[in-house]
């Protein structure tokens, strides 16, 4: 089972790595904001990034994939 992070400026949003995903450890994967639109939040596996991802949606989360 893969730790699925949401992907934001390069890192993941919940801060796990300050690097780069393909310097992640293994068994770590990302989405992009845009994909959490169409796939839906049960896409993120990591606790942290859902929950950020939960707050995210309640406010701007919108405007800011249109700006990516
Ligand atoms: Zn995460």
């Amino acid at each position: 089972m893969i730790v699925v992070h949401v992907l934001q400026n390069g890192l993941a949003i919940c801060l796990f790595s300050d690097d780069i995903p393909v310097n992640w450890p293994a068994g770590h994967g990302w989405i992009n904001p845009h994909d959490v639109e169409k796939m839906g939040i049960e896409s993120i596996t990591c606790p942290e990034c859902r929950r950020l991802v939960e707050r995210l949606l309640e406010g701007k989360w919108k405007i800011r994939v249109e700006t990516i």
